[in-house]
Parts: C-alpha cells; sequence; structure tokens
C-alpha cells in the first residue's frame, strides 16, 4: 500500500510551494525540527494531543509552532489528511509520530511526507534489518537461534519493545529461563562489549557535490547522492549506566536487581578518527544497499542511525538502525563537532528543512518526499 507517485505528484500540484508549513508532532525531535525549520524560512505547525503538551512550547519561542492543530488521538490525523494538505503541509516524520499512528497507518497517511515511507518496512522487523544490514556490509551482533546454545553473556530484546524496555541479559540457559517472558517473541543476540556510538548520518539524493554514494548492480557506476555525517550520540540507559555502583552483577542477582535498558537521555560523543572510514564505508553500503531491497527502489532518504558497538579489538558491531531522525541528535541543535566543519549551526532537524528547501528551489520536491 502507501501512497503512489501519481497521487502524491497530483497533491503537490495544488500546492503552493511558496507557503510550505512543516508540520510535525509535538514530541521525540520536534524542537529540533521546528527551529530548524523556521531557521529556513518555513511556517510551521505543531500537532498535539493535551493542552499541557501545547503550553510547554511556550518556554522555548524559538521552535513555537506558528499554528496548532490539537487533536483527542493522534489517529484524527489521517481524518485531517485535506485539512493538512490546504495548508500545504509536509509532515517531517519521526519515532513517535510512527509509534502514534501504527506503522500501517503512518504509510498510509495521505499527506507529504518528507523522506521515503516505504523504508519504514525494512527498518520495522530485526529480522530484515538484519539482511539489509548484511546486505550493506555491517558487521552485527550473532544470533543465538537455540536458547540452549547460551554459553556467554547474550541479549534478549522483544519485538516491539521501544527504547530497550524489558531487554536482559543471560549468561546461560538458567538465567534465560528465569527471566523470559515466553508469551512475547524476542530476539537472543551476543551481548557485544565495548562503547557505543550511535551514528547520524543524512542521505541527500538531491546533492552532487561531496562523499558521493556509489551505485551497485543496476546502478553500478552511479553516483546516488551525497552522504553526511551530522552527529553522533551515546544514550543514557536506566539502570544499566549506574548499576556497577552497587557491586558485582553477583550481588546484585543476590538482591533480585537486573540491568535494564530504558533510554532517559543522550549524550554527544565523538569517535576515535582513524574509525571514520570504516564508519562511513558501512553507511555508504546501507545506503547503497537499500536501492536494491524489494519493493523498495527510492532507497533510503534522509537521516538514518547507525548504532554501533566498538570493541576492544576496534571492531563495529552494529545492532540497530533508524531509518528517520533519531532522539540523539538533540543535543546538536547548534551544530557538533562534525556537522561544524561544514556549516556552522546545522542541526539534523534544519538539514531536513534545507534538503525541502533547495528542493523547492530546484522544482524537484517529488524526489524527496513520500
Ligand atoms: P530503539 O528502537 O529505541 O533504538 P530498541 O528497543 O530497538 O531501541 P536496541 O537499540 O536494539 O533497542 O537496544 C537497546 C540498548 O541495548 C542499546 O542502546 C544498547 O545499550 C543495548 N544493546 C543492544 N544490543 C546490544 C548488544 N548486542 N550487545 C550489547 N548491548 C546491546
Amino acid at each position: 500500500m502507501g501512497v503512489d507517485a501519481t497521487t502524491l505528484a497530483n497533491w503537490l500540484s495544488s500546492y503552493d510551494c511558496d507557503s510550505i508549513t512543516i508540520g510535525v508532532v509535538a514530541s521525540h525531535s520536534s524542537l529540533q525540527i521546528l527551529h530548524g525549520a523556521r531557521m529556513e524560512g518555513f511556517r510551521t505547525l505543531g500537532i498535539a494531543v493535551g493542552e499541557n503538551r501545547r503550553r510547554f512550547y511556550s518556554a522555548f519561542p524559538g521552535a513555537e509552532p506558528d499554528e496548532w492543530l490539537m487533536l483527542d488521538d493522534y489517529r484524527e490525523m489521517l481524518d485531517h489528511a485535506e485539512w493538512f494538505r490546504e495548508r500545504n503541509v509536509i509532515i517531517i516524520p519521526h519515532g513517535s509520530l510512527v509509534e502514534y499512528l501504527g506503522a500501517e497507518n503512518f504509510r498510509n497517511l495521505e499527506v507529504p511526507t518528507f523522506g521515503n515511507r516505504g523504508i519504514l518496512y525494512w527498518e520495522s522487523s530485526r529480522a530484515r534489518q538484519r539482511e539489509w544490514l548484511q546486505a550493506g556490509g555491517c558487521t552485527l551482533p550473532k544470533i543465538i537461534d537455540n536458547p540452549h546454545d547460551i554459553d556467554g553473556p547474550v541479549i534478549i530484546k522483544y519485538a516491539g519493545a521501544k527504547g530497550g524496555e524489558g531487554y536482559f541479559i543471560a549468561r546461560d540457559y538458567r538465567d534465560f529461563r528465569r527471566n523470559v517472558n515466553l508469551e512475547e517473541e524476542f530476539t537472543i543476540q551476543e551481548y557485544v562489549l565495548g562503547c557505543r556510538y550511535y551514528m547520524h548520518f543524512f542521505f541527500d539524493p538531491t546533492a552532487t557535490d561531496g562523499f558521493q554514494v556509489q551505485g551497485r548492480g543496476e546502478l553500478a557506476g552511479k553516483n546516488l547522492g551525497r552522504l553526511e555525517l551530522m552527529s553522533m550520540d551515546r544514550r543514557d540507559e536506566s539502570n544499566v549506566d549506574e548499576f556497577y555502583k552497587l557491586g558485582s552483577l553477583r550481588d546484585l542477582r543476590e538482591m533480585a536487581l537486573e540491568p535494564s535498558f530504558v533510554v532517559t537521555g543522550n549524550q554527544p560523543v565523538v569517535i576515535r578518527e582513524s574509525l571514520l572510514p570504516r564508519a562511513f564505508e558501512m553507511a555508504e553500503g546501507t545506503v547503497s544497499a537499500s536501492f536494491e531491497l524489494e519493493e523498495n527502489a527510492r532507497g533510503m532518504l534522509g537521516p538514518f542511525c547507525l548504532e554501533a558497538i566498538v570493541t576492544d579489538k576496534l571492531e563495529f558491531k552494529i545492532f540497530e538502525i533508524s531509518a528517520r531522525i533519531v532522539a540523539g541528535s538533540k543535543p546538536f541543535i547548534g551544530g557538533s563537532p562534525y556537522s561544524d566543519i561544514n556549516e556552522p549551526f546545522m542541526s539534523t532537524g534544519r538539514r531536513i528543512a534545507r534538503c525541502l528547501r533547495k528542493a523547492l528551489n530546484q522544482g524537484n520536491i517529488l524526489d524527496i518526499i513520500s
């Protein structure tokens, strides 16, 4: 399903491209998106449920939306499609929007949306992500199919869990059995010991300069677009980040405590510079492989994040990809040590708005929306 190219072109033909409004659900990374949109001269629309949510934005006048759409439930966005289009709205998606609407509703939302909504099908399942990342040449943590084969630390991840909720570590089958909820679908992954880097990239298929991603297969020999590294963060995860303060894992078990991985915040980081070429190699592979994924001819588009652990052998293990703006880009509203090299004050939110602005000026907006 999803929105076909003809329908999209029809909608856009009735848009007044001189007065586009950037619409965003007031959550996740919306402050950055709204601020960035304003910096690129767009009108902005906030979509929210609950007066409290709206009021909070008055604390940030630099990002406060020009207009609000207040709803009782985010799914009402589906009924407001025409309302959005009458106001020349382009939606910028983020993790909360997809979660609030549901992946299928988001795919069918009848409003022009930045990026390629089709990629979400590949992002939404761990198995499909794995296939994609491996095709892109990324190295991944091992998967243990049979719990009886656990013979070292593993992490158990539930399908559909968000932000590490409910995940746990097991050292052997007994550990696994004691903690697992067999009612839920889960994956057992090798627990990789090392430091985490959440690398925020941006792929702009309309740019012909900079680091050009090389096409493969039918697209071999073609430059697909420009790949940029915007920033990097590390998540604060409660309570695993502070667990060590209470003693060894054994001490903690005696107190009936288990580490959990619930995201509570983000910190800016940079990576050892000699690791950047490999990081780019994997990001480039991931983008070029995205054009070969079944029913995804449009490939990757806009911001994405490779979530990595670097071991003491200086090897990357990519444990997840997010094919959209991630909340970890928020420490960089004023730019990052990477994006500042190219242009100061370029957040990922602003980079999205810049991409839209440029496409509007060049008349190729249909290349970057879905
Ligand atoms: P989100 O969708 O918000 O990115 P998620 O629920 O898909 O989160 P992951 O990102 O896969 O969860 O993992 C949550 C956390 O668990 C990671 O941030 C990391 O700290 C830890 N983690 C995940 N996989 C591994 C691994 N293989 N080895 C060690 N730690 C891991």
